[in-house]
């Protein structure tokens, strides 16, 4: 199956931990239509007293959840033993900041037919980003670059969005491009500005963290939009979507 074709704009949301099936049917529920859910099971925290994700009891209770609601679950492999237990859950892979010079790990992911989602290292160049593609890229799968924010000097947000990556990499290779503003920028009240930008810019859809509670999340609640500023940005995305040739999909 081809995900992101050319003129869409997909809008991948859920949380950035999954922590029950509570959370992600109220997430599902209130969108009505949600095609793509990433929620994170294996999770790998800078303090090793966070929560480090539900695991194996996430991917039994995920996998039971797809039995009810139709979509494609994303959800990002932090080793090759996460691989190996994620391969028959998981729809189209991600690959994180923190692993994006993993090649080890790269190339155990060009053996395997799943979409892959790859996350810009945090200090990487676009060079080190596409060669890091190059490893998983092969004829039968896509590899869907996603920009995440980079460290710079500014300390105002967690990252710096870089949207010249964006237009740098619509214009000069073939990757479909999403934009994660979540992470790219640590606040939520940015999500909704920066989404528009990268629309606007050529984007092929969005990563969003949102969380039925964002207070009581697990991990990066501060930058979760709830479910209902979720609603209004997709709503606003697809009226927004035709002026610029694409067709939303959610
Ligand atoms: C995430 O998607 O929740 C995540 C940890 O992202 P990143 O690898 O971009 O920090
Ligand atoms: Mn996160």
């Amino acid at each position: 199956m081809q995900y992101f074709l050319d003129n869409t704009f997909t809008i991948i949301s859920g949380p950035c931990s999954f922590e029950g099936s509570e959370q992600i049917k109220e997430h599902l529920n209130f969108l009505e239509v949600s095609q793509y859910l990433r929620a994170g099971i294996f999770k790998l925290r800078t303090n090793k007293k966070s929560f480090q994700g539900l695991r194996e009891e996430g991917i039994e209770k995920l996998s039971k959840i797809k039995e009810e609601y139709n979509f494609h679950l994303i959800s990002e492999v932090v080793s090759l033993g996460s691989l190996e237990a994620l391969k028959d859950t998981v729809d189209i892979i991600q690959v994180g900041t923190r692993n994006m010079y993993n090649y080890e790990l790269l190339k155990e992911l060009s053996k395997q037919d799943k979409p892959v989602i790859l996350k810009r290292g945090m200090s990487a160049t676009l060079d080190e980003w596409i060669q890091a593609a190059q490893y998983i890229n092969s004829d039968e799968k896509q590899v869907i670059l996603c920009e995440r924010g980079i460290r710079s000097f500014e300390n105002k947000y967690r990252n710096t969005l870089d949207l010249n990556a964006v237009s740098y990499l619509k214009r000069k290779t073939n990757y479909k491009v999403l934009v994660d503003p979540s992470h790219g920028t640590g606040q939520k009240f940015m999500v909704n500005d920066l989404s528009k930008a990268s629309l606007a810019i050529g984007a092929d859809g969005l990563l969003i963290e949102a969380h039925y509670k964002p207070d009581l999340a697990l991990s990066d609640g501060h930058q979760a939009l709830n479910l209902q500023e979720l609603k209004e940005l997709i709503m606003e995305i697809n009226k927004l979507a035709p002026l610029f040739n694409k067709q939303g999909v959610y």
